[in-house]
């Protein structure tokens, strides 16, 4: 989540493509003020008319909510719009309102005041329980109670737009995103929110485009700027080049009109003309993304990164605070297996108490950092294995660059799950494991490493950056960094095949694996998975369901024996265009 300035004042933001589509427009900066409350004592002779400030703002906001509910049924139909209801839930419960009433009665204090504490209450249990879905319905709450203070204190709030607009935020409430849905809107942008947060689902189903988790896009962007967004690979590009907006209108008419075919896939097994059949998976980080991964038609997960769970801690979760995120993903997803990943913290990946280095994706990083800390890496792989009981657990490691480090890894593991037996805690005895293949080194050792596991997944975004020495998030080498680069494709497949000499299966999960003009050289190439982000895999499904299997290996060895990234390149692209014309490059 990244700012960079690319040419002239063209600056990128990449976040967290929750909407898809193409969106270019003026930004609206909507900062939407908190309303402010300041705790005030009543005269015993003004309680009725505070009472009657509460009673009338409760009702108003009742009425506003309606409205909304209302207009989010039409728009959206009666179960996304079911979020409203629950708002209005709260408003009606007459639990929480008599406390509230009594509070003000008993303590003499001003309504808001008491609207704010006692509502806060809830937030702050919901925000403590650690768990991503609990902390966005903590938000609906923040927005019911911050209804009533406003329509308490008689402040309206703007949502009427001049004209079209790509709304900016710090974050959304779903009520803004139904509300402002209303005007013109091209599409959403927030420094806050994952694909899971409310204002991104409600986004999908409006179908207006959305990059979320940016984290900077505030600080960024200004009202009036002109912004092009690409809710496919969460890009927003502020004042775009001419190129930048060129490409995308062209991505946008090319993916209108693949869409309507890939409908009819989604559930289709992934599977080449002659009966190849590859695991199609997906790449996730939270938990809510469980069901979209499912609904894109995918087989299992592939990735799950772990470290997400740790954005914005000051200290690592505890076991079961870890626990319950695994299991609410292991569960979602049965019978299909989830491969959750240790923590691949260190880069440019934050962590609690991480260790100031000069050069971090050198350094303590991933595994490394894991086996430096037992204690953290012993709850962890306890977290993951409880999360086992039902089988569908596979538990990666990352980062590994030589085979002591798989040993050790191995040992924890071991002990992990002695502790667990010797307490009687339920968990899967034959757990899968695997590592990935994203430094040289270990791609050299592969077959060794592979004797250790049950697979091996390749990490090519590391391992284009740590074979060519071309920083991943760096834009001034970014035309270095190769995924067709003949090292990069023949690593790719000696690490196949030394997996395979092994018996053990191998898989892809870098960006690589969702780029469509690398699928059928990396079927090709022999590789059982592809894990990709959930968004692309109804396409990349469609590729794999137009070849055989016996011409993708050719395309493969041709590809083998080229010598160099712009060739391989435009070979695959003619490849593409001649074979499969309907497929839409360059996502
Ligand atoms: C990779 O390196 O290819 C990978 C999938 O891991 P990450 O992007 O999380 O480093
Ligand atoms: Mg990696």
């Amino acid at each position: 989540m990244s700012a960079v300035r690319t040419s002239g004042q063209e600056i990128l933001l990449k976040g967290i493509a929750a909407a898809p589509g193409i969106a270019m427009g003026p930004a609206y900066l909507y900062s939407k003020l908190m309303p402010r409350v300041k705790m005030r004592s009543i005269k015993p002779s003004d309680l009725k008319s505070e009472l009657q400030r509460l009673r009338n703002a409760t009702a108003r906001s009742v009425k506003e909510l309606q409205k909304i509910l209302s207009f989010a049924e039409q728009k959206l139909g009666s179960q996304d719009a079911k979020i409203f209801e629950a708002q209005i839930m709260i408003l009606n419960d007459s639990i929480l309102m008599g406390t509230i009433e009594d509070r003000i009665k008993d303590e003499l204090k001003n309504a808001e005041y008491i609207v704010s504490d006692e509502i806060s209450k809830y937030k702050r249990l919901m925000f403590a329980a650690q768990d991503e879905y609990m902390h966005e319905r903590a938000h609906d709450v923040d927005d019911v109670m911050n209804r009533i203070i406003r329509n308490i204190q008689d402040q309206r709030l703007f949502s009427r737009l001049e004209g079209e607009s790509v709304i900016v935020s710090e974050k959304l409430a779903p009520a803004d995103t139904v509300i402002f849905s209303r005007n013109q809107v091209l599409g959403y942008v927030t420094d806050l929110g994952g694909v899971t947060s409310h204002a991104a689902i409600l986004s999908r189903s409006l179908k207006i485009p959305a990059v979320v988790g940016l984290r900077t896009a505030t600080k960024h962007i200004r009202s009036g700027d002109f912004l092009a967004i690409d809710g496919y690979a969460g890009f927003v590009a502020i004042n775009p080049t001419e190129e930048t907006r060129e490409g995308l209108k062209r991505k946008a008419k090319r993916f209108k009109d693949f869409e309507k075919h890939l409908v009819g896939i989604v559930h289709l097994p992934a599977e080449t003309i002659d009966h190849r059949h590859i695991a199609l998976s997906s790449n996730i980080e939270f938990p809510e993304e469980v069901e979209f991964a499912f609904a894109q038609g995918s087989e299992g997960i592939g990735l799950y990164r772990t470290e997400s769970q740790l954005i914005g801690m000051a200290k690592y979760p505890t076991e079961d605070e870890q626990y319950e995120v695994y299991k609410r993903v292991a569960d979602g997803f049965f019978p299909h297996s989830v491969i959750f990943r240790t923590f691949d913290v260190g880069g440019d990946k934050l962590a609690p108490d991480a260790y100031q280095e000069e050069n971090p994706f050198l350094g303590c990083r991933g595994i490394r950092m894991l086996l430096d800390h037992p204690e953290i890496f012993q709850e962890h792989l306890r977290a993951i294995l409880r999360a086992s009981a039902k089988k569908n657990v596979c538990i990666m490691f990352p980062m590994i660059s030589n085979l002591y480090e798989v040993h050790r890894a191995k040992s924890y593991l071991d002990k992990a799950q002695e502790d667990l037996s010797s307490r009687g805690v339920p968990f899967d005895k034959r757990i899968k494991i695997g590592v990935m293949i994203e430094v040289p080194s270990a791609a050299m050792m592969a077959q060794e490493i592979a004797s250790e596991v049950d697979f091996l997944s390749i990490g090519t975004n590391d391992l284009i950056q740590y074979m060519l020495a071309v920083d991943r998030d760096n834009s001034y080498v970014a035309p270095l960094f190769q995924q067709f680069n003949p090292a990069v494709v023949r690593t790719i497949k000696m690490v196949v095949d030394a997996g395979h000499k092994r018996n053990v299966w191998v898989g892809i999960c870098g960006e690589m694996a969702g780029d469509p003009l690398a699928t059928m050289l990396l079927v090709g190439l022999g590789l059982d998975e592809l894990s990709v982000i959930p968004s692309i895999l109804p396409e990349i499904k469609d590729i794999i369901r137009s070849i055989k299997y016996k011409d993708a290996k050719r395309i493969a060895d041709r590809a083998l024996a080229m010598s160099s990234d712009t060739e391989i390149k435009e070979y695959l692209s003619s490849v593409v265009k001649s074979k499969l014309p309907e497929i839409p490059l360059d996502t």
